[in-house]
């Protein structure tokens, strides 16, 4: 499932096809995916010029100089093909530039969704209201998690997860950037004192930053015909690493509460 990282590094690599390029083309090829599409998407992005792209959360913003954000979620299997050679039965959108370039928005199991909502409406728009902070950004600080995680009894994974108190962070994540800070996944978030909340921050933005890093390096290749945005091999420390060492000398462990696997080292993790 993409993460932060994987939508940032779309976004990114969608930049350089889209940024001041003119819309041509528009073809919808359903009329939705996890929830029905704008009808008349095709109508307001053709002939419209992308002035910027950007992320919130796990949701890549294509702005337009027609004051409307094109905002884009991957789901679980959605990606972005990059001048692919031929048209694929999952290409829901296609887009095409006045330049010539053609960017397919490919979802198999389509959870993802596409939404076109007037830019300066972004911050009303339900999904993005009651968001936290970008880990990324300059408010999440130690500072901040101490204010919203004081008097909290649930696990600081559980509260790393509430997106609105710190917006995308991802299960994988959330399990790498604990370990990073050597913070147990199980510990009372309002139980953690301030130097592990510092250490905590530096952790979420490290993990992140790696990834994002890990993936621009891989643009390259996708950057080629029938390349693809979004997805990219990534080692872990913890994650998926059950029974596996960990440097410490401790022994990866793994539980599942609500289908959802947690991976942390009981050894130094505390
Ligand atoms: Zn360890």
């Amino acid at each position: 499932m993409p993460e932060l990282p994987e939508v940032e590094t779309t976004v990114r690599g969608l930049a350089p096809v889209l940024e001041g390029q003119a819309i041509a083309r528009v073809t919808l090829r359903r009329a939705d995916l996890r929830r029905p599409m704008p009808h008349d998407l095709g109508q307001r992005l053709t002939g419209a010029t992308v002035t910027a792209l950007g992320r919130r959360a796990k949701y890549g913003l294509i702005d337009t100089d027609r004051g409307d954000t094109l905002i884009f979620h991957l789901g679980m299997s959605g990606r972005w093909r990059v001048d692919p050679a031929e048209i694929l039965p999952h290409d829901h959108l296609v887009l095409e530039t006045r330049a010539g370039r053609r960017l397919a928005l490919n979802d198999p199991r389509r959870f993802g969704s596409l939404d076109l909502v007037p830019t300066a409406e972004l911050a009303e728009w339900p999904a993005f209201k009651a968001l936290g902070p970008e880990p990324l950004g300059p408010d999440f600080t130690g500072a901040y998690l101490a204010t919203v995680l004081d008097g909290r009894s649930a696990s600081i994974k559980t509260l790393l997860l509430d997106q609105r108190l710190v917006a995308g962070l991802g299960n994988i994540y959330v399990c790498e950037a604990l370990y990073e800070a050597r913070i147990a996944p199980t510990r009372p978030g309002g139980k953690i004192g301030r130097a592990a909340l510092d250490r905590l921050v530096v952790a979420v933005r490290e993990v992140l930053e790696a990834a994002i890093a890990a993936g621009g390096s891989t643009l390259r290749d996708y950057a080629r015909p029938d390349g693809e945005l979004g997805y990219f091999s990534k080692q872990f420390q913890v994650y998926g690493r059950e029974g596996q060492p960990c440097a410490c000398g401790g022994i990866v462990a793994r539980r599942v509460d609500g289908g959802r696997s947690t991976f942390w080292c009981p050894a130094c993790q505390k």
